[in-house]
């Protein structure tokens, strides 16, 4: 439990995990970079090995107080967090997360609206298992209840989520979880504890891809699992028998990314907001899926729950095919072509959202482009925006 509970989550973002035995007196937690540890006889390495490691040096893949400063931050940043495992990337965290949770007969309920490997982690590794994944309307709330089976152990949410920025009632399905025994972990990669802390609405367990905001330049893949009261052994345990770890130099640039992250996001976010806001005027445009504006689904859910919008979102073009949708990206000069987002830098990609549901069937009037709004001018952005639907118009013709 942190005991930083009355300070708030900007003055948390600069404080976390920096404590003087780690730092030695310079302001960062240096990398400490070591598979060997040695001890003084005999005798210690006896009694080291025979305590609990946490925090303590005992072999590398225990980590070493660089990874434990990171891990310590980001638990500061979820009232009410008893503690938090890296992992080294996004998908690695779903992963150490699920196989904690779930065994041979069981059964998880996933949000249809879930990262496509998240997906592809249950019907796949999972599966073969011996767990069976049933797929759910992210718009569902309530009605989860109806879902819930003898044999569920986990729902897995994302909100909003990946690609079309559906927002969940969280707090509806943690009610309908808890009443039923049943644990919930949620994709909380595009809030952030920021925006969106849920450890506090009763997650159970909250999944960063550190790769995205927390890193925040593009240079580092690394994932988090922050559990919730009394869920961090049984993480801890599952992990280490994974055998994850990430190296300390990777531990080093996510924790010097996190601690800009407040102000990198402000920033995200009012850019984004203005560009969608133009978007939504533009005649090109059919529907903008940002949860920010009224056009997304579950809009009223994100304005009742969120401290606020990230930099990532998608809008629907008004109608066109993918040659239409390609030269308007192509056109960009400012948005790389390239996934992952979170980082400085603006991106745009083509998507196709029907090929990752199993359960909902939303029809489009056309493509959809998903756009993450780096830290340039939103002037530049707009300009370059403006070329690019000229080139979708001329598409058309
Ligand atoms: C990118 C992403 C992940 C996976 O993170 P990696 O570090 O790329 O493995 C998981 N969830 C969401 C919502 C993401 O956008």
């Amino acid at each position: 439990m942190s005991d930083h509970d009355d300070i708030r989550p900007a003055t948390r973002l600069v404080t976390g995990g920096r404590r003087a035995e780690w730092t030695a007196g310079v302001v960062n937690t240096p990398v400490w970079r070591a598979s060997t540890i040695l001890y003084d006889d005999v005798a210690h390495l006896r009694t080291t090995g025979a305590r609990d490691t946490h925090h303590r040096l005992f072999y590398g893949r225990r980590g070493t107080p660089t990874q434990w400063s990171l891990a310590d931050a980001l638990t500061e940043l979820e009232p009410g967090a008893e503690g938090t495992f890296l992992y080294p990337s996004g998908v690695a965290a779903v992963a150490a997360c699920l196989l904690t949770l779930l065994s041979p007969g069981d059964e998880m309920l996933l949000v249809d609206s879930a990262y496509d490997p998240t997906r592809g982690l249950s019907d796949k590794l999972l599966a073969r298992m011996g767990v069976t994944t049933r797929y759910y309307d992210p718009l569902i709330g309530a009605g989860i209840a109806d879902l819930i089976g003898e044999r569920t152990r986990v729902i897995f949410i994302e909100s909003p989520g990946s690609l079309t920025f559906e927002v969940q009632d969280v707090p509806a399905i943690v009610a309908a979880a808890k009443a039923r025994g049943v644990a919930t972990v949620i994709d909380n990669t595009w809030a952030t504890p920021l925006l969106f802390p849920v450890v506090e609405r009763g997650v159970d367990y909250s999944i960063l891809a550190c790769t995205k905001y927390i890193g925040g330049h593009s240079d580092v893949m690394m994932g988090s699992v922050t559990a919730g009261p009394g869920r961090f052994a049984a993480l801890r345990d599952t992990s280490f028998q994974l055998g994850q770890v990430v190296s300390a130099d990777d531990a080093y640039l996510a924790a010097r990314g996190l601690r800009t992250m407040g102000v990198r996001l402000e920033r995200h976010e009012a850019s984004a907001m203005r560009i969608a806001q133009w978007l939504a005027t533009r005649p090109e445009v059919a529907q903008v899926l940002h949860p920010a504006l009224p056009s997304c689904p579950g809009h009223d859910i994100w304005k009742r729950d969120f401290k606020g919008a990230a930099g990532l979102f998608s809008f629907v073009l008004a109608g066109g095919d993918d040659a239409a949708r390609t030269a308007l990206i192509d056109t960009l000069d400012h948005f790389g072509i390239g996934y992952s987002w979170g980082g400085f830098e603006s991106l745009a990609i083509p998507v196709d959202p029907q090929r990752h549901r199993s359960v909902t069937d939303r029809a489009f009037a056309g493509p959809v482009v998903r756009l993450q709004i780096g830290l340039e001018d939103a002037d530049d952005l707009i300009a370059d925006l403006e070329r690019g639907l000229a080139a979708w118009r001329a598409a058309q013709a």
